[in-house]
């Protein structure tokens, strides 16, 4: 009898482990339930090159053919409404039920908003989708003034975009500093130095947001003053999809509790990518190379259960102006020295109380950031060593 694997969800985490079944020569049915109608796409691109460039086209995952050669099933536009895990089977929102021997939940999160009023204004945008992507680019090419709320990763990134195309930028943040939970107050500072030295204008700290306006603007209330934008762009976050998970009774946590090989607490399901908790650092650590790497693993164990796990440190990167910034491991909050240094732009040494490297953040500068991945690997101490002097080689720690 075939053998059947259901993938719930067509997103980045999902594609590479649809690819890495193949690859690895499994022949049986692979199904595939997504929400939206598209192939698998790179996210990356939606708040840069899809807003900027003349044409942007879809930045899939995979070439047409190299997708049409992975031979999927495809169930889309459709939702998954529940699992049915002693069933083992899968109920769609068009009445079909698809039965499974593995089940992968790769169903990310969704764009929040700040309450329900803002989900049906005309000018409020959020960006996770394709669609998303073009409909913002379509807005900001009539815009002069853009509001961004929330000072994460995402309004960053499109406060960046926006700047480039002359738009001028508001951004409100609620917490003292930007990207408060994933960066030191040093790098934050740095990214604050950074879009204001562009031209934004950077509100932290900022109080509750009502919002009002009408078809052709939207009316910001914030500390008191009243501002009219061409268009709202909301970052602040993503509610992560894990209602299939929870209602099946998996368990969950922060996301769906997984170990390295991304098996959940159910022996025939996995989950992968954003909705996946991290097995070793316990949280949720949604950027492009855990969705990549960890459904790649993920993938490898469902088919070999002696398949090395997943225990990557977090990494994640972000092209803002004209700088790569790359951000390795989780800042943590106690016993830490941030030591600066310059290369081609500022890079960021955190460090434990024992001299081991708990973030690095680097500015224009991958090779160091390769160099990071060894010390962290090795648990090297680094107290001793001169990070910060420009005339010490970072590469004589090699
Ligand atoms: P994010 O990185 O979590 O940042 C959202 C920010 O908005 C937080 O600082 C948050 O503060 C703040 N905020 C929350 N509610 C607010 C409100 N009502 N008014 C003003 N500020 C508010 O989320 P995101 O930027 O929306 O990105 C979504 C996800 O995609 C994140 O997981 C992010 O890491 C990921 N992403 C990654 C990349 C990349 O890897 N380059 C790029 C884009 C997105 P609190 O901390 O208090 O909630």
């Amino acid at each position: 009898m075939t053998v059947r694997i259901v993938i719930i969800g067509g997103g980045q985490a999902g594609g590479w482990a649809a690819k890495t079944l193949r690859d690895d020569g499994f022949d049986g049915e692979i199904c595939v339930v997504a929400q939206e109608e598209w192939d698998f796409y790179e996210r990356p691109p939606l708040s840069k090159a899809s807003l900027l460039e003349a044409s942007p086209t879809l930045p899939r995952l995979f070439s047409e053919e190299a997708q049409q050669a992975l031979n999927l099933r495809w169930y889309r536009p459709l939702r998954a409404q529940n699992i049915d895990p002693q069933a083992k089977t899968v109920a769609l929102s068009n009445g079909e039920s698809l039965s499974y021997d593995q089940l992968l939940i790769a169903t990310g999160g969704r764009a929040r908003l700040p309450g329900d009023a803002w989900a049906t204004h005309p000018q409020v945008y959020t960006l996770r989708h394709w669609q998303d992507a073009q409909r913002l680019k379509k807005r900001l090419a009539q815009s002069q003034t853009l509001a961004i709320i929330g000072g994460g990763w995402i309004g960053l990134e499109i406060a960046a975009s926006a700047r480039k195309s002359g738009i001028a930028v508001t951004l409100f943040e609620q917490q003292p500093a930007l990207c408060m939970r994933s960066v030191s107050a040093e790098v934050s500072a740095e990214l604050l130095a950074l879009h204001q030295q562009q031209g934004v204008d950077v509100r932290t700290g900022c109080g509750a947001i009502e919002l009002d306006g009408g078809d052709e603007n939207a009316v910001i209330h914030c500390d008191g003053q009243r501002e009219i934008f061409d268009a709202v762009v909301v970052g602040i976050g993503v509610d992560l999809n894990l209602e299939l998970a929870r209602d099946a009774g998996l368990k969950t946590d922060r996301g769906i509790v997984v170990d390295a090989q991304g098996r959940t607490s159910d022996p025939a399901i996995f989950a992968v990518g954003d909705v996946a908790q991290h097995a070793c650092y316990g949280l949720c650590v949604q950027s492009w190379a855990f969705a990549q790497n960890q459904a790649v693993a993920t993938a490898k164990a469902m088919l070999d259960t002696n398949a090395p796990g997943y225990d990557d440190v977090p990494w994640l990167w972000s092209d803002q102006y004209q700088h790569n910034i790359q951000i390795l491991g989780i800042p943590q909050p106690n016993s830490r020295t941030v030591v600066r240094r310059e290369e081609k732009g500022p890079i960021f040494f955190s460090l434990n109380a024992d001299g081991t490297l708990n973030q690095l953040v680097a500015f224009n500068d991958p090779r160091t950031v390769k160099l990071a991945k060894r010390w962290m690997a090795s648990g090297r101490d680094l107290n001793a060593e001169p990070l910060g002097d420009p005339a010490f080689s970072l590469m004589s720690l090699r």
